[in-house]
């Protein structure tokens, strides 16, 4: 069974959708040519494709499902709430259990607000922060991705004639992004105290916060420095901006998230991803100064926030589950498991003497072609070769038996053994040997 060709039943879905969908498409991230592969259903660390195909799972929802598809205590969950309502306009107790059980496990988190998506969780934390401030600006690293709300999008893929030397200009991602919002963003370098320092200095009264993802996936998949984070931590008691650590993805790497793990305390965290247990989720937490901007009981807040779904009992009951299923040992699991996966993508470079290597930590990596380095977006980024080697490897994956994001990026479940991580690892010397094979 090889993708394209026997993938029949893929293929005309993606024919159907075309008419439908712009591009057959309705999430960018999901989209590959010459089509996507359309998923039939999923269990464990499995999932099972339109045409049959059973492949191992090494992007569960772009990393949100860290139980794998179909966790029985999971669905027996939303099963029992769904036969009790699934949304209300009033609050349910399910918010209060998945708050306390984030206020609980993260110490700089004394109080949540829930969203429907990490987008919207870091749109709230920037309003949080401005409201709270009084300021327009916010500082973020360039290449990093935090959703689609258009200030956080800037400079997420700065091209390489942008490139100057310590001073990334903000560049829009979208086509018609207004001036204004280019205007009240600061790019800043990952991982480059010294210049980031001077750009957040330089515009230290005007700016509300500043946004790092702890290890941002499209810049690199390389954890921050300590001494950067730290750095960033004193510049905004400095400029009196508000720390936000984007841990949509990160809270993956530990019981008390990112934040624990490389010992910073933001003023604002924001989660999503494994937090909804498999449904649509976001959430800020925070100190509660800060989360203060957000409460109704004075007037009408400094933020009023809403949402339909916000805190919807079906996704709070699932992440509720989710997280109770994740103690010590579950991360102790996860964290042998994706060094194990490293070690052995690492063995394979070498048997296929093909450049590369995996970036990550814990139940997180990435594969790059590049034999330099990689610390940031810019060294991170993909040359023309590199680009056409990593495309070759997510098809040769699918046709060995992985499902892996297109840029390299894997996240592993609780569901998968040692003998698992031996599949992932054995289909990436397939798919290596693929792409030596084809001398790009
Ligand atoms: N922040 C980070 C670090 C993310 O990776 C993502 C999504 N991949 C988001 C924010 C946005 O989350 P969502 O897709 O739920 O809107």
């Amino acid at each position: 069974m090889q993708y394209p060709d026997d993938a029949v039943r893929s293929r005309t879905l993606y024919e159907r959708a075309k008419k439908s969908l712009p591009g057959g498409n309705t999430r960018t991230t999901v989209y590959h040519a010459p089509f996507p592969v359309y998923a039939a259903r999923g269990e464990g660390c499995r999932v099972f494709d339109a045409d049959g195909v059973a492949r191992i799972d090494c992007i569960n929802n772009f990393t949100s499902m860290i139980h794998g598809h179909a966790h029985p205590a999971i669905t027996e969950a939303v099963v029992r709430q769904a036969a009790l309502g699934t949304a209300f306009g009033m609050p349910t107790e399910s918010e209060i259990v998945l708050a306390e059980t984030l206020c609980a496990r993260v110490a700089s988190v004394e109080q949540v607000r829930f969203t429907n998506s990490g987008t919207e969780a870091v749109m709230m934390a920037i309003k949080a922060a401005r409201a709270f401030t009084g300021r327009p600006k916010i500082a973020k690293c360039e290449g990093a991705y935090h959703g689609s709300y258009d200030y956080a999008e800037i400079s997420l893929d700065t091209p390489p004639e942008y490139w100057s030397a310590n001073d990334p200009r903000p560049v829009a991602y979208s086509k018609g992004t207004p001036e204004g919002v280019l205007n009240d963003v600061v790019a800043i370098p990952f991982n480059d105290v010294a210049a980031s320092r001077e750009l957040i200095r330089r515009n230290g009264a005007s700016l509300a916060a500043i946004l790092v993802d702890p290890m941002p996936n499209r810049a690199g998949l390389v954890p921050a420095d300590r001494e950067y984070l730290r750095a960033l931590r004193a510049l905004a008691d400095e400029v009196g901006a508000v720390l936000i650590f984007d841990e949509v993805i990160t809270f993956r790497l530990g019981y008390h998230g990112a934040q624990e793990k490389f010992g910073v305390t933001p003023d604002l965290t924001v989660f999503g991803k494994i937090i909804g247990g498999g449904f649509a989720v976001g959430a800020v937490g925070g100190s509660r100064k800060v989360m203060g901007v957000f409460d109704p009981t004075k007037g009408k807040p400094a933020l009023p926030h809403g949402g339909t779904f916000s805190a919807n009992p079906m996704t709070m009951r699932a992440g509720e589950v989710a997280l109770a299923l994740l103690d010590e040992a579950a991360f102790a699991h996860l964290d042998r498991i994706g060094n194990a996966v490293r070690a052995g993508i690492a063995r394979a470079f070498e048997k296929t003497g093909l450049t590369g290597r995996a970036t990550g930590m814990g139940s997180l990596l990435r594969v790059h072609f590049a034999d330099r380095q990689i610390r940031d977006y810019r060294s991170a980024y993909a040359r023309p070769d590199e680009a056409r080697k990593l495309a070759a490897f997510h098809r040769g994956l699918i046709n060995h038996g992985v499902i892996a994001a297109n840029n390299g990026l894997m996240a592993l479940s609780t569901p998968m053994t040692e003998a698992d991580a031996d599949e992932i690892i054995a289909a990436c010397e397939s798919a290596l040997q693929d792409v030596a094979a084809m001398k790009i």
